[in-house]
């Protein structure tokens, strides 16, 4: 692998008792967008302050490009950081605004003039140059925050919940300007967010982080597809929860079986690596992979990928491009969205079905 323009190795920050960080390491390639997701209080801001140099790790180091910002102050870094609440000088103009950290790096005012125009007419804000902030709405207000971190061209951008102060559909415009500009400028981001699907629209790697540790870090897709903790797989969208005892390990299937004595296999490549026969375990599904099928349906000569289970069905509802089921298995409530539904429902509430849960669908873990 290439080598990584800024690098997390073993972060670590306590606060008296409390650990608000522990052992962070992560690799971060140059011009990539990089999430730090996680619920409140994880460690994802403490994270980003100690790259941006406000808080002091009490153990491990930040590099950016093999260079270690240990003992560096924040201005003297490369890094730039934009907040949730923007942080605007209210009483300058968004020139002055964005014009700031270049006179504070003492360019000359041909520069700061000629650099802050492109970067205003970049970010589609030239027409505003003369407004004050209080003159700017909401996203308006946004994009002027990230023109004033942009301009100085640092290395490594952070954004703390930029986005979080908007209303629900212009962040979620936003999201795509943001992500356009950054792919424009090719610039390392690192962006905190609480919001899972603000993480997975934007980023090219999320890290997952519980209790200021990281979770588990992979691209959206492998998140979502092969989540290895049961945290990332509730954390990220739907998921159901079977527990499970493990029957067999085999080169290509690993068999489990359900608390009521039922078998599954589930694909070798969808398990965590350590798991043994004997383990207590959950299979992992989403309700989209599965499928609710009538008593009478041919459900094949048991070929594995086409494996199900008896379930009885308890409720059924029509949501316009989704019914969705739920069905009692094992003695757990699984939820089955059925896309591009049949006018029909499948049975009636209370009747015997089968459940069908491809091999390839499922994903086993240690539990909780
Ligand atoms: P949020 O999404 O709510 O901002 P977060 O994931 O960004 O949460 P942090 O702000 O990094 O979490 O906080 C991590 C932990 O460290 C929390 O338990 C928090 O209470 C604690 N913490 C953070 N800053 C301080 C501080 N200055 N003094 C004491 N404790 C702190």
């Amino acid at each position: 692998m290439a080598h990584a323009h800024l690098r997390l190795a073993g972060l670590r920050k306590t606060y008296g008792d409390a650990v608000a960080v522990d052992d962070v390491s992560l690799d971060i390639e140059r011009g990539a967008f990089t999430c730090l997701l996680g619920p409140s209080g994880c460690g994802k801001t403490t994270t980003l302050r100690m790259i941006a140099g406000f808080v002091e790790p009490d153990a491990g180091d930040i590099l950016i490009d093999g260079v270690s910002q240990r003992g560096r102050s924040a201005h003297r870094r490369p890094t730039s950081i934009v907040f949730q609440d923007y942080a605007l000088f209210p009483h300058m103009k968004v020139f002055d605004n964005v014009a700031y950290g270049l006179r504070a790096k003492r360019f000359k005012a041909g520069e700061v003039t000629q650099r802050v125009n492109a970067t205003l007419e970049l970010m589609g804000l030239d027409e505003l140059a003369e407004r004050f902030p209080r003159q700017l709405s909401g996203g308006q207000q946004q994009r002027v925050a990230l023109a004033r971190s942009v301009v100085t061209e640092p290395e490594v951008l952070l954004m703390d919940e930029p986005l979080s102060n908007l209303d629900a559909k212009l962040r979620v415009r936003l999201r795509t300007d943001l992500r356009a500009l950054q792919q424009r400028l090719g610039i390392t981001t690192v962006y905190v967010t609480h919001d899972q699907e603000e993480a997975l629209a934007m980023s090219d790697e999320v890290a997952v982080m519980l209790d200021g540790r990281l979770e588990q870090v992979g691209q959206p897709y492998e998140l979502y597809d092969r989540p290895r903790t049961p945290f990332v797989a509730d954390f990220i969208g739907l998921n159901n929860f079977l527990p499970a005892t493990v029957r067999k390990v085999a080169e290509q299937a690993v068999v489990v079986e359900l608390s009521d004595g039922q078998a599954l296999e589930v694909s070798r490549e969808k398990t965590v690596e350590d798991v043994s026969q004997g383990d207590d375990v959950v299979v992992v599904a989403r309700p989209e992979a599965l499928r609710v099928l009538p008593m009478t349906a041919d459900t094949g000569a048991a070929s594995p990928s086409e494996q199900s289970v008896a379930a009885s069905l308890i409720d059924s509802q029509f949501l316009g491009p989704l019914r969705r089921h739920w069905v009692h298995v094992s003695g757990t409530d699984v939820i089955v969205d059925e896309h591009d539904p049949d006018p029909a429902p499948i049975a009636a509430p209370g009747a015997d079905v089968k459940l069908r849960m491809p091999r390839s669908r499922l994903t086993v873990m240690p539990p909780r």
